[in-house]
């Protein structure tokens, strides 16, 4: 069955492309730019490369450009280390902002000036409540906010205070200017936003320059506007911080009138996509580290070998909704697979070794045979597998007392080792605890090949390696990081954490050319899987991580659902 993501299911029209498309008909816009926003208080995860695909995908198809930005805005959260790995996963995920990086902390002066501008309209004023004070007024959904006592503050005070806040006169928290909208507002996003806090920390970028820095309404929209974005895409969230959007567009001299559109974001099964919890399992040592090939980061699913590719499928296929749904991780996986089942290269490997000696082979004798690279693409070529009188099978191909549907080895049974013979078990060697630690087999010299000449074929096929020229491993096997789909559903996150999602093995041998295998490059395992080598590797010491498995259970879901309905 091809795993392949159907051609129809790429680049559907969504309602956002539809929007863009309209706005360029109808001349409103002569080009689209968008731009992709990350605050860098951490790694990206799958999320955020459903909206980078949406982003970046639409300036590409439509001809236009997306703007890299680093929302900037709280100096306390941000660290070079994310800046630095955001833009190396934007980039593996094959997106290019070509010279439009940007930063929220590139406008401070400018959304400076825009506040005070706010103030002298009126429309603008500095409050001493605490947050406390500030959130116990603000009301609630049924309840309408009551004002600040500092509200009716003259201009010119508001002035003086604003200015005194921005030399830094005043501790942390003790003062925030605000906008002076409507405290009975139906939309508390409305109810006099907080736009400036007072915040002595240390900027990335801007050192100690500022000591008051804007909140993320106030400086989103209008880094938006400075840019000439025209479609500000971002998740379903924000709806309700649209009208506070269009009133900053409104009441300030912006050069531009973007437009926000909304969309819902991605969350997937089995999987915890929240920045902050993320940090939370790097903080606890739960995994190890961003990358880990558990963690759905950008960097974790790269470390893990899923292909960039892939995830632009997955993008691609999950489409862009306006109301929020949960995906089934298996559909991830199924991308995953079907790139890689198109372009991994096939190798031996034995994960759990078990001996087998060719009794009638003669000893010394070595034979290179030729073993196709990839099925799938006959332009891979082939390459030389080493055979000899000693190989390596995987311990799970053997039985001694086999169950009715078990058509490997058993003993007297001849199964076929591809590429090479057929083989029969004749007798097994157990160590003193009666465990078998060898096989005694014969191989039959006329089915060289795979193929025996009076046309008997063995219910089984296995995989195998030289003993004397396979290279020892150790390799990691992953499973999901939660064991429940819904992770904290019921109780605390973390007692959902699947404790055998990672088991390293050792003493795993691979075939020769793996261990030339680059960071980076994932290949098929033969009957296994999707392993690539992880960075942890050493000369010497290889060590592969799975990357899945080769059971799509996508596929079956889908055939069970035509069968079901
Ligand atoms: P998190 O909730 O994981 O902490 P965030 O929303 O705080 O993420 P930002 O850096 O603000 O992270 O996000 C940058 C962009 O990515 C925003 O436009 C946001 O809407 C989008 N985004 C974040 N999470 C998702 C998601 N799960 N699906 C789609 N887009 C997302
Ligand atoms: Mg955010």
């Amino acid at each position: 069955m091809s795993t392949e993501t159907p051609a129809g299911e790429r680049e559907r029209a969504d309602f956002i492309r539809e929007i863009v498309a309209e706005d360029l008909r109808s001349g409103k816009h002569r080009t689209v730019v968008t731009r992709f926003p990350p605050e860098p208080n951490g790694y990206l995860h799958i999320g955020h490369a459903k909206s980078i695909c949406l982003n970046f995908g639409i300036a590409r198809e439509f001809g236009g450009r997306c703007h890299l930005r680093f929302d900037d805005t709280n100096p306390t959260k941000e660290e070079q280390e994310y800046i630095d790995a955001i833009e190396a996963d934007v980039r593996w995920l094959g997106f290019d902002w070509g010279e439009h990086l940007y930063h929220a902390s590139d406008y401070f002066e400018q959304l400076y000036a825009w506040a005070v501008h706010l103030v002298r309209a009126g429309k603008a004023y500095v409050d001493d409540l605490s947050a406390d004070e500030i959130r116990e007024h603000r009301g609630t959904l049924t309840e309408p906010g009551r004002d600040s006592p500092y509200r009716r503050r003259s201009i010119e005070e508001n002035l003086d205070l604003f200015e005194r806040m921005r030399k830094g006169e005043f501790p942390d928290g003790t003062r925030v200017l605000r906008a002076k909208i409507d405290m009975a507002s139906g939309n508390i996003n409305l109810r006099d936003p907080v736009l400036y806090r007072i915040l002595h920390a240390s900027h990335p970028r801007t050192g100690d320059a500022w000591c008051v820095y804007p909140t993320y309404d106030f400086a989103h929209g209008q880094s938006d506007a400075i840019e000439g974005v025209t479609h500000s895409i971002c998740t379903l969230e924000f709806e309700d911080h649209r009208p506070l959007y269009d009133w900053f567009i409104e009441n300030l001299p912006v050069p531009s009138r973007p437009r926000q559109y909304e969309f819902a974001r991605l969350n997937l099964s089995y999987t915890v996509l929240s920045k902050r919890f993320l940090l939370r399992l790097v903080n606890d040592g739960r995994v190890r580290g961003w990358d880990d090939p558990r963690m759905p980061t950008i960097s974790g699913i790269r470390r893990r070998g899923y292909p960039a590719e892939a995830i632009r499928d997955f993008a691609a296929m999950i489409g862009v909704a306006k109301r929020d749904s949960v995906v089934d991780v298996a559909m991830l996986e199924h991308c995953v697979r079907g790139v890689l089942n198109r372009k991994a290269a096939r190798r031996f490997a034995v994960l759990r070794p078990l001996k087998v000696v060719i009794e009638n082979y003669p000893e010394g004798w070595v034979e290179e045979l030729d073993a196709a690279n990839n099925p799938e693409d006959p332009t891979a070529g082939s390459r030389k597998v080493r055979f000899s009188r000693e190989l390596w099978i995987e311990r799970e191909d053997f039985m001694e007392d086999p169950p009715k549907k078990f058509y490997r080895l058993a003993p007297g049974r001849e199964v076929r080792l591809r590429y090479a013979y057929f083989v029969t078990c004749r007798e097994l060697v157990k160590n003193a605890a009666g465990e078998v630690v060898e096989l005694r087999c014969t191989y039959d010299p006329a089915t060289r090949g795979g193929d025996a000449p009076d046309g008997r074929r063995p219910k089984a096929t296995l995989h195998w390696l030289s003993a004397a020229h396979a290279v020892p491993a150790e390799v990691r096997l992953y499973e999901h990081l939660f064991n429940r789909p819904d992770p904290g559903a019921e109780g605390d996150i973390l007692t959902d954490i699947n404790p055998g999602s990672e088991a390293a093995l050792d003493g795993c041998l691979l075939e020769p050319s793996l261990a030339a295998v680059p960071v980076g490059e994932t290949v098929q395992f033969e009957r296994l899987g999707y392993f690539c080598p992880d960075p942890d590797s050493r000369p010497g010491h290889p060590v592969f991580n799975r990357t899945l498995t080769l059971k799509d259970t996508w596929v079956r879901i889908l055939t069970k659902g035509q069968q079901d309905g």
